[in-house]
């Protein structure tokens, strides 16, 4: 069976990382059938148009997309593109890898963010000179659709459970209706549920991230948890991500076009290749992503390394070093 895989470098060291990960994909035994589409800024300049017609609609229509990173048009282009694969959760890991420096080096854990509402699909208002209103939008589909996703992760990836992170006390409507509708879902599938007040989290998280696995939480309440715990693995650099959709996907690294190393051939490619090996699992190829992500873990822990991790090696070194690992 062959995949079709939609390629989006963009920006920066987009252009540097995507083609790395497409090497490391195109070294597995597996058909994959890969289109390169523009998308960021040096398209917007020649076009008019950060993110053309025909790229929308590849990633509308591929089996996947991997995307790099834009620059200055970033929203212009991620916003559509994961509107595109109809995302309706993001998948976050914040792991913390051998041979990078963390601040809490035992930290495992992933994050499963409802990707469509909350405040973020709130509509804002500006009342008066001195007044902003903001509605907060929660929805049973929207929560079920996610606890649904949740609940097959988990049992698919031997997991024990997960917990729901929120803030029900206060927010009782919109977060009440979250919490009990994800809770609910679970019950009905027999997975095991705890919950944490998303402040509480954020404390016990940094403190003792081992008591944390799974985490489920609102848009707005998954985008700054996962920043944090990035954080506490070292930072952005190295984590890749997911945006999930009924039919379709797509992953890209959480860093961003990094402008101050862009065209020398010197950006750490382990996100990208990372956020590649969490293509193969939406793909069903659990073997083929747990060997590309021991071969990043082996290689960042023995090197070569790039600059961000205190070596000189070239994006190109790392990436063979990491396809002859596999
Ligand atoms: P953008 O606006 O596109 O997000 P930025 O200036 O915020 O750009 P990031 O890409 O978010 O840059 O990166 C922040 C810092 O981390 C930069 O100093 C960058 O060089 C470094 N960095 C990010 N990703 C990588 C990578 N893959 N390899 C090496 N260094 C990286
Ligand atoms: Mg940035």
């Amino acid at each position: 069976m062959t995949h079709e895989i939609a390629v989006v470098p963009g920006d920066g060291i987009g252009q540097e990382v995507t083609p790395a990960a497409v090497d490391v994909l195109n070294a597995l035994e597996i058909d994959f059938e890969f289109t390169e589409a523009e998308a960021g800024d040096a398209v917007a300049e020649e076009t008019g148009d950060p993110l053309p017609q025909e790229t929308y609609d590849l990633a509308a229509s591929t089996d996947a997309t991997l995307f790099g990173a834009a620059g200055e048009t970033a929203a212009d282009v991620i916003l559509p593109l994961r509107e595109a694969v109809g995302s309706f959760v993001n998948v976050r890991p914040a792991t913390a890898y051998p041979g990078v420096d963390a601040v809490r080096p035992e930290t495992d854990l992933v994050f499963l963010r409802e990707n469509t509402e909350g405040v973020y699909a709130g509509h804002e208002d500006r009342l008066t000179d001195d007044v902003a209103t903001l509605t907060r939008v929660t929805t049973e589909t929207a929560s079920r659709r996610l606890a649904e996703f949740a609940c097959d992760y988990v049992q698919q990836g031997d997991h024990d459970g997960f917990t729901i992170a929120h803030k029900a006390n206060v927010m009782r409507e919109t977060d009440g209706l979250f919490r009990e509708t994800v809770a609910d879902v679970a019950s009905e599938a027999g997975v095991e549920t705890d919950e944490v007040l998303m402040d509480a989290f954020a404390t016990k998280v940094c403190l003792d991230p081992e008591q944390f696995d799974v985490v489920v939480c609102p848009n707005l309440a998954g985008d700054v948890l996962s920043d944090l715990a990035a954080g506490l693995v070292g930072g952005l650099g190295l984590l890749p991500s997911a945006n999930v959709g009924p039919e379709r996907a797509l992953f890209e690294p959480v860093h961003g076009t990094a402008p101050d190393i862009a065209g020398e051939g010197a950006a750490n490619p382990a996100a990208a290749i990372l956020s590649a090996a969490m293509l193969l699992e939406y793909l069903e190829y659990d073997e083929e992503a747990a060997a590309v992500r021991s071969a990043v873990e082996t290689t960042l822990e023995a090197g070569p390394r790039t600059g961000d991790l205190g070596g000189d090696a070239s994006t190109e070194d790392v990436t063979n070093a990491i396809i002859d690992r596999l």
